[in-house]
């Protein structure tokens, strides 16, 4: 009878261990859900379900803390021209390098989201217009450095940038998109491959 406890016992804790192990598992696949449902695949990049869950808090937070938060929408040029001359797969490999290099030279707490097909909002909290445009200027700088070899021949692009900044130009997250959208615009207008902080247009 002892003997018979004893293995009861043994069995227990086997079932016990292995329960265990499924458990981590299941919390270690949740994780990985968790960040699948929020980024683009092609880029990496936050989507929009992401930004549209988080960012009216970040904004709260600024409000508290009474820091600057820039938002800064980001197009290719001429990005259609880039697929019909060379293909979508270039244009897709063109679309990753973008979005890595922004990525990569935004500090900790930069929030960068692929926003539309080719659009890329960036969000800089405590980081007021002017330094944005510097920080953009780099990436758009950055970016037209950037050749890609294909077999139909060196693939080159740009972008134009629009700024606006929380809080002078707007107070909530629908706003400052609008109007970076509207300087992104802007920039367009103004013969591309620039960067433009939100003014009324004169
Ligand atoms: P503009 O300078 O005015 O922005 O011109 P554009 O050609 O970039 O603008 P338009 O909005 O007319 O076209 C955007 C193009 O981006 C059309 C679409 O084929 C392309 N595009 C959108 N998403 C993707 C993508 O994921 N991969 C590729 N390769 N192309 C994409
Ligand atoms: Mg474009
Ligand atoms: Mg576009």
């Amino acid at each position: 009878e002892l003997a018979e406890r004893g293995q009861g016992e043994y069995q227990l804790r086997q079932a016990n261990a292995q329960l265990e192990t499924q458990m981590k598992q299941i919390k270690g696949l949740q994780m990985i859900l968790r960040e699948q449902a929020v980024r683009d695949p092609l880029t990496g990049l936050y989507n929009r379900r992401y930004l549209d869950e988080t960012q009216g808090r970040e904004l709260a937070r600024a409000a508290r803390e009474g820091y600057p938060v820039s938002f800064v929408m980001i197009d290719i040029d001429h990005f259609k021209d880039v697929n019909d001359r060379f293909g979508h797969d270039a244009g897709d490999h063109v679309l990753r390098k973008l979005a890595a290099l922004i990525q990569d030279q935004t500090r900790v707490g930069g929030i960068i989201c692929r926003y539309g097909g080719e659009e890329i909002l960036a969000i800089l909290p405590n980081v007021a217009a002017e330094v944005a445009f510097q920080i953009t200027e780099r990436w758009r700088l950055a970016f037209m450095d950037f050749t890609l070899p294909s077999e139909l021949g060196y693939v080159k692009a740009t972008i134009s940038c629009g700024i606006a900044e929380y809080p002078a130009h707007g107070n909530t997250v629908g706003e400052l998109i609008t109007l970076a959208d509207k300087a992104m615009y802007q920039a367009k207008a103004a013969g591309r491959n620039q960067v433009v902080i939100w003014h009324v247009a004169s």
